[in-house]
């Protein structure tokens, strides 16, 4: 067996297992017992956790809250809602569109952690929701959709799939002529660094007229090890970028400090911070959420100007009409007929001609 497959055979799920890692509050008890939902993550990950501190980013992650009991901004049928699956358009389960030139492809609805703050809770965590994913189904609809040139593989996490299913997504993808790019988001390469293997690596590497992209998602800088530096490295070896896709999340990563370290720490190990996500408004997770502005306002005070220009990701809400950009727009100070005035980080000003039409 590979070391991956055995970090899928010992998921830490069970009071048992978790015992093993860290020191459980009643809390954490009380929600493991109570809470109706699937929970875990991989013993490497795990032993990432903090045993002693109930707020280590980590565990607040990967341990089921009673915070999830509290629903106040979550809606329901959030899914459903935001990825327009009630639409006239008629599209398989696995295909969920925002875009007309691009598509989200889910594959499977397993994953490496079932994190708290997943916004396709209702579907991959509590299990409410369920979808049929057909594979083939999919690569059908992508076929006779010839306007859809970008297609975004998802889950769940498609890189718990078996080599054999990956290489057969992508093989069949790559036959479709109007298919000009694929992507995976994974979390592979922050919880189970161990998945990209060598095999993996024979079927993701060679030069193709279709690249491959990726994306995983990394939420605070405890999350970064030598591991997922080497599994990143591995997969740029294949010819593939790999970004980052972070959450926003309260007491996780929405100080300055944190904020900052990130992104550096991304960098550091040759991930390009790729979105910043406000965490939506699926049901049960209230308890991450922060004010709308708190990302363009971390972006602002933590980043631009701040650090390396590699390092800023953009901040988006992602909604059911696409995901929208939100820049703090202080950089933009007035503008008269003959100037327009901006402002910097450290609050200086300068004026730039302003040009008409
Ligand atoms: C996020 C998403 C995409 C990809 O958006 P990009 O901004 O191109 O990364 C495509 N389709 C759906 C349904 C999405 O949710
Ligand atoms: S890995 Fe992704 S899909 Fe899976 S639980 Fe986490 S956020 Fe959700």
């Amino acid at each position: 067996m590979k070391e991956w497959e055995k970090q899928l055979n010992n998921f830490v799920n069970t009071l048992e297992e978790l015992e093993k890692f860290i020191n459980i509050t009643d809390d954490e008890r009380e929600a493991i017992l109570t809470l109706n939902t699937k929970w875990g993550t991989t013993p490497y990950f795990a032993s990432l956790m903090d045993a002693d501190d109930p707020n280590c980013p980590i565990r607040r992650q990967v341990i089921p809250s009673l915070g999830e009991n509290k629903n106040v901004y979550g809606l329901d049928n959030y899914l459903v809602w935001k990825e327009n699956r009630d639409t006239e358009e008629s599209r398989p389960d696995c295909i969920a569109r925002q875009y007309k030139d691009r598509v989200a492809f889910t594959v499977i609805d397993v994953c490496g952690i079932y994190c708290r703050h997943c916004f396709r809770k209702e579907l991959v965590v509590d299990q409410d929701l369920s979808l049929r994913f057909d594979v083939d189904e999919g690569i059908k609809w992508i076929k006779e959709h010839d306007e859809v040139r970008d297609v975004l593989v998802t889950g769940g996490d498609p890189f718990l799939l078996s080599d054999e299913k990956i290489a057969y997504i992508i093989s069949e993808l790559r036959k479709i002529e109007h298919v000009e790019m694929i992507r995976f988001g994974t979390r592979t390469p922050i919880v189970m660094p161990q998945r990209i293997t060598e095999d993996l690596m024979n079927v993701l590497k060679g030069y193709h007229r279709v690249p491959i992209w990726i994306n995983t998602q990394c939420n605070h800088p405890k999350e970064i090890t030598e591991e997922t530096a080497k599994a990143v490295y591995k997969l740029m070896e294949c010819g593939i970028n790999v970004g980052n896709q972070a959450v926003l999340l309260k007491g996780i990563n929405d100080d300055i400090d944190t904020f900052k370290r990130l992104h550096q720490k991304l960098l550091s190990i040759r991930i390009k911070p790729y979105y910043v996500f406000y965490c939506e408004p699926a049901p049960g997770i209230d308890h991450f959420r922060t004010p709308v502005e708190k990302g363009a306002e971390l972006i602002r005070d933590a980043l631009r100007g701040h650090t390396t220009g590699l390092a800023q990701p953009m901040y988006v809400v992602a909604t059911n009409i696409g995901k929208i950009p939100l820049m703090p727009n202080y950089y933009f100070v007035d503008k008269d007929d003959e100037n327009y005035t901006l402002m910097n980080h450290r609050g200086e000003r300068t004026q730039l001609p302003n040009i008409k039409e």
